[in-house]
């Protein structure tokens, strides 16, 4: 009996066509299809979080040991907004989208239809496992499909509440998240989608689109790199005009406070999106710093001093950082660390406490672009300072590497060098005057290009995403244009 049971909880590909049978004929039968389906599971599914807030953070407290407010504003919030806003904003989106016509099809009208693509797989990252996992979701259900969400199973205390959660909030004939490992996303992975959407590293992702390829399904990819941040030694000058001007006008012994914040912002920004997103374990988060040699200990003296106010003088006890997720991941961050060519540059941090999975705010002065540290996405809370001339040679250092990645922030006060930098670099997206940012502004799309993946979404872009733009034309009976029938004569030729 126990060995039956046993048996039923193995996910194949058998289970993988049920799976799979079961959804398309929620979808055939056209019930996800109507917008009040639609506006019903998104609204489950904003019930679902705000009921179950402590639930959601203890699980990723378990998984990462996420400090609180990072699980409240990086995870839960931002589902909550992704809801909001397709409730909003459905209607609109699936509004049919007027087109011009020309004279060749005159009289004519057109429109852009939307329509749900059918039956999709969502293929999720351990790393914000909450949001990364339904943030898509929500995308495939305004859009009108239904989805079959694979968490992953390296977060798998929020992969388990996923699971138990979603079937009792959301229509299970339509919705269904099946919990597993390689085995269970590659049974998953045989079946036919009409779309699948991966986020996760690049190796997995060959993988998947090759599966996918099998079926000609479109695939968004959402993938990582190494995000470079560039520190214009220029800030510094910049912002101390603004100080004296501040001094003058705020008389200073009052407002020391506001003084110190607007010195230190770029400091602040990017320490927040290193160690504040996950310590360094998020696909934005800055992965190496270019700076210029005369500005470089100036901004590691800023780092140390903000570092240690934010974390305190041991910063592995610190409740406000999380661990790294696993032994494996503390193995290959500590491969970076250690490696010959690199262990001599650490200049601050570099504590690891193997028992706990725990690894200080780390930084690294000058470490050669050959390492392994500038050869691989660090994903974790080591930042290397690479040094240059001059400011402009730091485009070079980014295009040198060949790759595209995902995120590139500059931090300036000058207008030429932030052309130049939209101009020159291409990544997923860009930030002038900060980190990590960009992610939640629903108006920007949110994607890689080259190696850091393909496709887009968050706000109406999930939307786009999970539909297919069909196009519409209507003509009337009028002008029949007789020479497009034979015979061809030489006269219609010269029409
Ligand atoms: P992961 O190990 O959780 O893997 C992602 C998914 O792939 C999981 O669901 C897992 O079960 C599945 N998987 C793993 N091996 C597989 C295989 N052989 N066949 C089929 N499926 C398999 O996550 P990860 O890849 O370690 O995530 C980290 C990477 O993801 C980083 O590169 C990071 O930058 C990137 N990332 C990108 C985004 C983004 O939005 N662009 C967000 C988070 C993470």
């Amino acid at each position: 009996m126990a060995r039956e049971v046993e048996k039923k909880a193995v996910f194949d590909t058998d289970s993988a066509k049920e799976v799979v049978k079961e959804l398309r004929a929620s979808f055939v039968a056209g019930k996800t299809k109507s917008y009040e389906w639609r506006v019903a599971q998104l609204k489950a599914l904003l019930k679902m979080t705000e009921e179950n807030e402590p639930q959601i953070a203890a699980a990723l407290r378990d998984d990462l040991s996420k400090p609180e407010l990072e699980s409240y504003i990086y995870e839960i919030a931002m589902l909550k907004n992704s809801c909001r806003l397709a409730l909003k904003e459905m209607k609109r989106w699936i509004m049919p989208e007027k087109a011009k016509t020309s004279l060749t099809t005159f009289p004519s009208s057109a429109e852009i239809v939307s329509e749900p693509l059918g039956v999709v797989l969502v293929i999720s990252a351990w790393n914000y496992p909450f949001l990364l996992s339904l943030d898509p979701v929500v995308g495939a259900i305004a859009a009108g499909n239904a989805v079959v969400l694979k968490p992953s199973e390296i977060a798998p205390a929020t992969a388990s509440l996923l699971a138990k959660l979603v079937a009792n909030y959301l229509d299970s004939s339509c919705i269904k998240v099946v919990e597993g490992a390689v085995s269970e996303t590659s049974a998953l992975l045989e079946k036919k989608w009409d779309k699948i959407f991966y986020t996760g590293n690049g190796r997995v992702a060959r993988i998947v689109m090759a599966a996918a390829a099998k079926h000609l399904t479109p695939v968004v990819l959402e993938l990582g790199g190494k995000s470079p941040v560039i520190v214009d030694s220029g800030i510094n000058l910049q912002v101390s005009i603004v100080l004296i001007l501040l001094h003058v006008c705020f008389l200073c012994d009052l407002h020391a406070d506001i003084l110190i914040c607007v010195f230190q912002v770029a400091t602040r920004r990017i320490i927040a999106g290193k160690w504040g997103c996950n310590n360094g374990q998020a696909c934005i988060s800055p992965d190496y710093i270019i700076t210029t040699k005369d500005y470089a200990p100036k901004l590691l003296d800023s780092f140390k001093r903000e570092l240690e106010q934010f974390y305190g003088k041991n910063p592995l006890e610190s409740k406000d950082l999380s661990r790294i997720v696993n032994s494996n991941h503390f193995a290959r961050l500590s491969k970076l660390l250690d490696e010959d060519k690199v262990s001599g540059k650490i200049v601050h941090g570099g504590e690891r406490d193997k028992n706990n999975l725990k690894i200080a705010p780390t930084i690294l002065l000058d470490v050669p672009l050959d390492s392994l540290i500038m050869n691989e996405e660090i994903f974790g809370p080591l930042l290397p300072i690479i040094m240059v001339d001059k400011v402009e040679d730091s485009f070079d250092v980014i295009n040198s590497s060949g790759t595209k990645p995902l995120a590139a922030y500059l931090f300036t006060n000058k207008e030429k060098l932030k052309e130049k930098f939209v101009a020159t670099v291409s990544a997923g997206g860009l930030v002038v005057n900060d980190t990590t940012v960009h992610l939640a502004e629903h108006t920007l799309p949110f994607g890689g290009v080259g190696d850091s993946g393909m496709g887009a979404y968050h706000g109406k872009f999930s939307f786009d995403a999970f539909s297919h733009k069909k196009a519409v034309l209507y003509r009337g009976f009028a002008c029949d244009a007789f020479v497009r029938y034979p015979p061809y004569t030489r006269r219609k030729l010269r029409l």
